[in-house]
């Protein structure tokens, strides 16, 4: 089995060679599907998992806008339209610096997988540009994503192609993003998702990213007669993903201890409560600040510089930055402080050396595409209410959303779950379940 591992990683390598992140989220994936394919004649001997691994259609484009002081900028954009076999293509946006094609096309082939086990039909896809939006004015923003919609509008459309919001993309970003669509196509559709309730958005939304990750988490610890009660949680990032997961933690009974951004954490021993979240909210989203603001009201926290929260003891770690943000040593350190569950909320965040630190201590851990998936599933019932031009109620999206999660987790336990010892691999479990519907949808539609 190793041989054909290793032959179909060199094959993808030797085309991708330069793309470090895509082929970290191949290789995941290729561990623990091509056995599957082996075991399972329908699918052995089709390749279905190179073809799934090459994007139906990847599009750069330049994207020109003038800043404030009237200089004209460049910076380029993307959208990796990665398989539609179940689906419109469906994925985030995300403006950030270090966005280039392996970190979209790991995202896009994650993404795959995760709106397959969502259940709801959608393909996979991811876009986003270089653009920096850490200050930049809200004028400059506008400039930015309308010229950047001025050619995405393209390639996209409700049933072609909806993105939504990722890094750097929140809903002042969606906004100014649906409006040039609208401008330029006349007509008022569901092609993006996470807009505004007064237009087209779902309730929920906003939250279902860090919400989905801690029912998830829920569901994982319920197979050890544990929750979230009374258990210390450390959570990376403050952004959308980790401002929700710290909501939830909290209303189900658990002490936060920490938050961070790329500058560093903040540590707050007596935990972060309600209003402290509420105060980091509005430093991240409406201040625009960084986390180490925070000590300026709560000044008995502290503020870590440069470094990841990993090196907290904690119950319960939630990822919730960014890819590669928790590695073997730091996987080690949670362990050795008595770590019983990992769901990621970011995608990808531990890398392959932390995967398999917490795989060899059998402890509760979900890969993003399984736990993070909430988001991308609130999106497709955003889709839903916008066909139907109908809105479901908070109450009703968000117990939508609760059942989408448990069924994830259902899926996991199905296709991950070891016969000997009841340990479930959520990695081999979230890629197997989400590869069989893709593949069995490509199998029908032939060579294409
Ligand atoms: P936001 O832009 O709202 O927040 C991102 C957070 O991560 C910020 O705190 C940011 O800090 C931090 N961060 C970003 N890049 C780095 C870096 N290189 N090193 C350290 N910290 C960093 O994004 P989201 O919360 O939406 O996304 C977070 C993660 O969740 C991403 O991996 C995303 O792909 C994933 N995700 C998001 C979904 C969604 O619905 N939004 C859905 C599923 C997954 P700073 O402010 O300093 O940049």
């Amino acid at each position: 089995m190793k041989k054909i591992i290793n032959e179909f990683l060199n094959l993808v390598k030797e085309r991708n060679g330069d793309e470090p992140e895509f082929l970290q989220a191949v290789e995941e994936v290729a561990e623990t599907v091509l056995p599957y394919i082996v075991e399972h004649d329908i699918y052995y001997g089709k390749n279905i998992l190179l073809r799934m691994v090459e994007p139906e259609r990847a599009i750069t484009f330049r994207v020109c806008w003038v800043d404030d002081s009237g200089e004209i900028q460049v910076n380029r954009g993307y959208r990796i339209q990665m398989n539609s076999a179940i689906g419109p293509y469906k994925g985030g946006l995300r403006f950030h610096p270090t966005v280039n094609m392996s970190i979209l096309k790991f995202l896009a082939f994650e993404q795959v997988f995760k709106n397959s086990l969502t259940t709801l039909p959608m393909g996979g896809g991811k876009g986003g540009s270089d653009f920096d939006p850490k200050g930049k004015s809200d004028g400059e923003i506008m400039r930015f994503c309308h010229a950047f919609m001025s050619e995405l509008f393209r390639h996209i459309g409700p049933n072609t192609d909806v993105p939504a919001g990722d890094i750097g993309v929140g809903a002042r970003e969606i906004g100014f993003l649906f409006g040039m669509y609208k401008k330029l196509k006349n007509e008022f559709t569901g092609v993006l998702t996470g807009k505004g309730l007064s237009w087209g958005g779902s309730l929920i939304r906003p939250e279902a990213t860090g919400y989905g990750t801690v029912y998830f988490a829920q569901k994982m610890l319920e197979t050890k007669g544990q929750d979230f009660k009374g258990k210390q949680v450390v959570v990376s990032g403050s952004g959308n993903v980790a401002q929700f997961a710290v909501e939830k933690s909290i209303q189900l009974g658990a002490k936060v201890l920490t938050m961070s951004d790329s500058s560093g954490y903040i540590y707050d021993s007596e935990g972060i409560n309600n209003e402290k979240l509420a105060h980091i909210m509005y430093i991240k989203n409406v201040k625009r600040g960084r986390i180490s603001d925070y000590l300026e009201t709560y000044k008995k926290a502290k503020f870590v510089k440069d470094k990841t929260p990993w090196e907290v003891a904690c119950d319960i770690a939630l990822p919730c930055a960014t890819q590669n943000e928790l590695n073997e040593s730091d996987a080690k350190t949670l362990l050795n402080n008595g770590c019983l569950c990992v769901a990621e909320g970011a995608n990808m965040p531990s890398t392959l050396g932390a995967v398999r630190v917490f795989q060899k201590a059998k402890i509760l851990y979900a890969p993003g595409k399984a736990s993070n998936a909430g988001g991308v599933a609130t999106s497709g019932l955003e889709m839903t209410q916008n066909s139907l031009r109908f809105n479901w109620t908070r109450e009703e999206v968000d117990l939508k959303l609760k059942e989408i999660m448990s069924n994830i987790h259902d899926s996991c336990i199905k296709y991950g779950k070891n016969e000997d010892d009841d340990y479930v691999d959520y990695v081999k479990g979230a890629n197997i379940a989400g590869f069989v519907k893709v593949a069995d949808a490509m199998l029908a539609q032939g060579i294409v």
